[in-house]
């Protein structure tokens, strides 16, 4: 059977899922992700919902195994273990296209050089995939190979959203807001007219809240507005990462406090956000699970940040007929869901208490005039359309 490949290459993970080349096969065939790459790699997968950790071909991977290496290893796996299953294009999951990038694009050798260009704007995630592209020509050169972009369902914004206020020789090298996350909030706008109807090509904000956290305003299903900006920094409070920051912060760390470029880098990525915040967990679930206050006041930020940006956004497209729910903890957090929620009756939401605890489908009460909805993510599913229409 002919599939198409999905690679999402991250920094100490690498995911991948099979689909069937069938138009509309959104339900991966076979899915797994290798977690801890470069310290203690675990490898977790799935067929047919059918957990396939404990078995071969899906154990033992050695501690220094790194993405080429998960790559050659995976195609060799599949072509002996996995044989009924022959991929025939491979899409990646690519953070950055800069401003050119506006759709899915073929890999050919002038593009990934266009790719390789764009590793400063994005250095911390894209080489890995640039290492998954070349891994994959080495050993399958006759794999037809796509990127797409996290960046790409934003470039629909105005001209002044993508700005920031800066020199403009500045911005016309490419300093503006990208935003991030696209294919998630592509795979939402494709999914929206099956729960909100007509109102599908309305306002709609839709937040993801996962690890790495934004939102996004939507009006007729296109991008007019997010949170996150020139790096995936901006915004909103995540995991590790600080959202919203005084630039003037930067300049008083490095000036006032000594600390170079890489300490800093490391503060603001790895060590800031929840982590930073409450000094117990990156992890929403401990912090849910913790009385101390620091864990509290952590949950509260976030959730304070979060109603912030939905007036900011929901000024932006002049009003507000839906909020959307995504990502890890916005699928799975019925308290999030609802600090974010209550505050905002004077918008016109009103979070049904039922609903918000199943987290599926419509959580507002009927007499809500925003509509809210959990809708699942999968970014994945997105990667395969995209690679199909290349078939
Ligand atoms: P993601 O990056 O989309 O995988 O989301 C990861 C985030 O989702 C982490 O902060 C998790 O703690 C959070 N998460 C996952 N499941 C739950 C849950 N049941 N309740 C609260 N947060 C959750």
């Amino acid at each position: 059977m002919d599939v198409i490949l999905v690679i999402n290459s991250g920094s100490s993970s690498l995911k991948f899922a099979l689909y069937s080349v069938e138009a509309n096969a959104n339900d991966a065939l076979l899915t797994g992700v290798v977690s801890g790459i470069g310290v203690n790699p675990e490898l977790k997968a799935k067929m047919n919902g059918e957990v396939l950790n404990n078995q071969e071909p899906f154990k033992s991977i050695p501690n220094d195994a790194n993405h080429e290496w998960l790559i050659k290893e995976l195609l060799n796996r599949l072509h002996t273990k996995y044989a009924q299953f022959k991929p025939i294009a491979v899409g990646h999951r690519m953070v950055h296209g800069g401003i050119h990038f506006t759709e899915p694009t073929l890999i050919t050798d002038k593009s990934l050089q266009q790719l390789k260009a764009l590793i400063p704007l994005a250095p911390l995630h894209q080489p890995h995939s640039i290492v998954a592209i070349e891994a994959m020509a080495k050993h399958e050169p006759d794999l037809l190979q796509i990127a797409c972009f996290d960046t790409s369902f934003h470039r629909t914004q105005s001209k002044i959203e993508q700005m920031f206020a800066i020199p403009k020789a500045l911005t016309d090298e490419g300093i503006i807001r990208y935003g991030f996350h696209g294919l998630s909030y592509e795979y939402i706008a494709s999914v929206l007219p099956t729960y909100l109807g007509d109102k599908a090509d309305g306002r709609v904000l839709v937040a993801h809240l996962g690890n790495g956290t934004s939102m996004c305003a939507m009006v007729n299903r296109k991008s007019v507005s997010s949170t996150m900006g020139f790096s995936t920094l901006e915004g909103l409070v995540m995991g590790t990462r600080c959202g919203l920051l005084d630039a003037g912060v930067i300049l008083h760390l490095i000036k006032q406090k000594g600390m170079n470029v890489d300490e800093v880098s490391k503060m603001l990525y790895k060590e800031s956000g929840l982590l930073g915040i409450s000094g117990i967990s990156s992890d929403m679930r401990d912090l849910e699970n913790s009385d101390h206050p620091d864990a509290k006041q952590a949950i509260n930020m976030f959730c304070h940040r979060a109603k912030e940006e939905i007036g900011n956004l929901t000024a932006v497209m002049n009003g507000l007929d839906a909020i959307i729910f995504t990502a890890g903890i916005g699928e799975n957090s019925v308290m999030v869901r609802e600090k974010i929620c209550d505050p905002l009756a004077w918008l016109g939401v009103k979070i049904d208490d039922d609903r918000n605890a199943t987290g599926k489908g419509k959580i507002s009460a009927d007499e809500s005039k925003v509509k809210v909805f959990v809708i699942p993510t999968d970014e994945e599913a997105t990667i395969a359309n995209a690679t199909r229409s290349f078939l």
